[in-house]
Parts: structure tokens; C-alpha cells; sequence
């Protein structure tokens, strides 16, 4: 039985700490797409973790942790961030890193600087992780395999087609130093050796794994609005973070898949530039608040540390976001974050050019929309920690009824505080 676990919304939702509740009843945690562009925060036993490559499955030792063939692998990135958590106390983990899997290379990150640089003030706001050039690249057919190391002939002969087109780009658009391939290649040699334990065949583990009725769950990056067909294109990721691509990113046959656990916050959160649309963002004093109440430790991002920007509950976002990830359920996370307030707006409609839509629309409307609030009563009291949903206060319950009900998807985890167990599970 597969289950997905995927952002409705910017990213940011609490997929970590969701993915690390339904771990412990899992056998195999799969990563399907991004790479260490983002984080997951999680706390638990061990501490609190920022995790930005590695499977939120690493903390349980009966988990095999995949890295599937749709991620972006930085080997650098993953091998600094696997040894932080053995010396924070965390048993060393299962994991499989695919065969197929593409190796994010030194100069995809040199080249999202530089196509940062070369745009100035029309930027994208790239983590400048080389997210975008690993996924053109991909695409291109210049990428590199997890399994090219181990054919150092072919190796070389890949390696020297890539950085052929590369030293063009570079020292002709972006007038930077050319690349040197054999530095490279021996850069590549050494990554091999870092990874070789864990390397192997994911497609067919995934495969077995599903015949003997495993419970596996896969774990999405980022949300909805940021998948480069279905959201706010062109401020998007370069690579699909719908449930439906773990389909392809992590090897799973479609009609495996049985549950899609949307996840979203009882606010908004988004981390991206100022220039995106965010229709239901909350600016000033009160926006301040809330983003220093948000989250754990505020509403700042796990990898860059930026701040995020914060705002109402936005349903129009939120519907169509679940209903493009196919959710089956949703889990709505940071309930308690809201506590301080008298009442609470839920953007619950767009005006466009003067008429009121509950359709989320393509990029050019939505940077014309307005919000339009439907305001509910606040709780006023500190639900941190509450696990049994009948114990929370009337105009709490009342609040996660009328999202769910804007919202169109049961509502079956009421996230209510950073930690592992900090939830009130609702039957469907
Ligand atoms: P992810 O990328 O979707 O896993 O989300 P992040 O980890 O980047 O951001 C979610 C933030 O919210 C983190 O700081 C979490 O610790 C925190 N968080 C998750 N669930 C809750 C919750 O129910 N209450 C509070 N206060 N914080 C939460």
C-alpha cells in the first residue's frame, strides 16, 4: 500500500513532521523529486532536525529510506547531512540511493548563480542550489547517472559532453571561468566512493516491495503552486511536486498508489520572492506577529533561513491545490500557531477585474486578484499539544470544519504543535 505526502500549498506545510507520524507505522519512506533545496523541519527523541535530502523515514531503524531516481542528488549535501545526524545520535539508516538518479554536478549550482546574477532585479529568487539547470539538463539528456560512475569510460565521455556545452554558456553569456573536466572527473571519482554503500537497484526494492503488501510512503517536496505545469508558473520548481510524479520520481506503478495525504497550514506561508502573487498575504505589524508565532521557531526557511512571507488561510489556493494532488485526506498543521487571535480571515474568493471567483486561476489573473475574507471567531487560548479533537475549544473545531468544508477533503490529522505527537487524529 503506497501513500503520498505532498504540499498543497508553497511548500513549507509540515510534510516532515507529518512524514516522521506515519513513519512509524511504515516500511519504506521514498523521496520522488527536488533536492536539498528545501527543508523539512523535524523534532523528535533524538532533537530537531533540518532535513533537506534525506528521507523523513532516517530517524526509525526498521525504515528502508529511499532517494528515488526523480531527486536531484547532491552528494556533498547528502553526505554532510547524513553524518550530522549519526553525530546528533541517530542510528545509522537504511538507505538506497537509485541506480537512475541524477547527480546535481558543481557547475549546476555556478550556473543558477550565474543566471541569478545575469537577471539582477528579474530574478526568481533561486535557493541557487542548481535546481533548475540539473532539471534542463535532465531533460537535454547532459545529465549524469548515479550509475555513470561506476563505467569510468563512460563516465569521462559524459562528463566531457556536458562540460563542452557548459564552458560555451559560461564563458560566453555569463564571462565566467571555463570548467575543468579533468578536475571534475576526478571530483566524481571520490563522489563515487562516498556513496557506493548505499547505492542499488530502487526500482526493483520499490517493485518487491509492493508485492509483499510493504506499507510505503512517498514523500513530496514543496506543494501544489509550485509545480511547474499545474502551479504558478514560471515562479515554480524545475521538477513536478504532485503525488502523481512519484509515479516516475520514485518508481511507483499508479495504481499502487492509495492515499494522497495533502498537508497544509492553518495559514499561509510562502517562501518565495516578493514579486510572486500571494493573494491572501498578511503585511505590517500583523504579519509580523504571525510569522514570529509561526512554525516552531518562526516562519524562516529550514535551508535558506529567509523569511517567509505569511497570510490567511487561502481556500481557493488550497482546494485546488488538493484537488490537483488527488488528496484522499488532508492534514492541517500549526492550529495552535492561531491562538492568539480575537477572530480570523479565511480567504475564501479572488476578485479578478471586478467579478468574485472561487477558481484558482493561471498566473496572469491571479496577479490581478484581490482576496475576499470570510472572517471567523478566534479561540483565544493556547491548544499546544492537544491530541483529542473533542477537547479542543468550539470555535477551534468550528474553524477546521469550515476550511475542510472550503476545502472539499476530510480533514483527519489536526496538527497542534512541532512535535511528533502533537496531533488530534480525526476518523474519516
Ligand atoms: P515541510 O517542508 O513541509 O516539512 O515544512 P517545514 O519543516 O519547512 O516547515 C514547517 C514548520 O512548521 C516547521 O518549523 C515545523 O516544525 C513546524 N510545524 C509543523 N507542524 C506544526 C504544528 O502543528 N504547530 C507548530 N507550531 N509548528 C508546526
Amino acid at each position: 500500500m503506497v501513500k503520498a505526502i505532498v504540499g498543497a500549498n508553497w511548500g513549507d506545510e509540515g510534510k516532515g513532521k507529518v512524514t516522521d507520524l506515519l513513519a512509524e507505522h511504515s516500511d519504506v519512506v521514498i523521496r520522488f523529486q527536488g533536492g536539498a533545496n528545501a527543508g523539512h523541519t523535524i523534532i523528535n527523541n533524538y532533537g530537531r532536525f533540518a532535513l533537506h535530502i534525506l528521507p523523513s523515514g532516517i530517524f526509525y531503524s526498521h525504515i528502508t529510506n529511499i532517494i528515488g531516481n526523480g531527486v536531484a542528488l547532491d552528494i556533498v549535501k547528502l553526505v554532510t547531512e547524513l553524518q550530522s545526524i549519526i553525530d546528533q545520535g541517530v542510528p545509522a539508516p537504511n538507505l538506497i540511493i537509485s541506480e537512475r538518479a541524477q547527480i546535481l554536478m558543481p557547475y549546476h549550482v555556478l550556473q543558477d548563480a550565474y543566471e541569478e546574477e545575469r537577471l539582477g532585479g528579474k530574478a526568481f529568487g533561486s535557493t541557487k542550489s542548481g535546481i533548475a539547470p540539473f532539471y534542463s539538463d535532465k531533460y537535454a539528456k547532459t545529465g549524469i547517472q548515479v550509475c555513470d560512475l561506476y563505467d569510468e569510460a563512460r563516465l569521462r565521455e559524459r562528463l566531457e559532453r556536458a562540460v563542452d556545452v557548459k564552458n560555451i554558456l559560461f564563458e560566453h553569456l555569463y564571462h565566467k571561468p571555463k570548467l575543468d573536466v579533468e578536475q571534475l572527473y576526478q571530483q566524481l571519482l571520490e563522489y563515487r566512493e562516498l556513496i557506493r554503500p548505499y547505492v542499488g537497484d530502487a526500482v526493483g526494492f520499490v517493485h518487491q516491495a509492493i508485492r509483499e503488501g510493504k506499507t510505503i510512503l512517498m514523500e513530496g517536496q514543496l506543494g501544489s503552486m509550485k509545480d511547474p505545469d499545474l502551479g504558478i508558473f514560471p515562479m515554480t520548481t524545475s521538477s513536478h511536486t504532485l503525488a502523481g510524479f512519484g509515479c516516475v520520481g520514485a518508481a511507483v506503478p499508479p495504481t499502487a498508489v492509495e492515499d494522497v495525504i495533502c498537508v497544509t497550514k492553518a495559514y499561509s506561508s510562502s517562501v518565495g520572492s516578493a514579486s510572486e502573487p500571494f493573494v491572501s498575504e498578511l503585511t505590517g505589524q500583523a504579519g509580523d506577529e504571525l510569522r514570529r508565532r509561526g512554525g516552531d521557531k518562526g516562519e524562516f526557511g529550514a535551508t535558506t533561513g529567509r523569511p517567509r512571507r505569511v497570510g490567511w488561510f487561502d481556500a481557493v489556493a488550497t482546494r485546488y491545490g488538493c484537488m490537483v494532488q488527488g488528496a484522499t485526506q488532508v492534514a492541517l498543521t500549526c492550529l495552535d500557531v492561531l491562538g492568539y487571535l480575537d477572530e480570523i480571515p479565511v480567504c475564501v474568493g479572488y476578485e479578478i477585474d471586478g467579478v468574485v471567483t472561487d477558481r484558482f486561476p493561471t498566473t496572469p489573473s491571479l496577479m490581478r486578484a484581490k482576496p475576499v475574507f470570510h472572517t471567523l471567531p478566534g479561540w483565544k487560548c493556547d491548544v499546544r499539544g492537544i491530541t483529542d479533537y473533542d477537547a479542543l475549544p468550539a470555535q477551534a473545531k468550528a474553524y477546521v470544519e469550515f476550511l475542510e468544508q472550503q476545502i472539499g477533503v476530510p480533514i483527519t490529522i489536526v496538527s497542534t504543535g512541532p512535535e511528533r505527537h502533537e496531533n488530534c487524529m480525526r476518523t474519516r
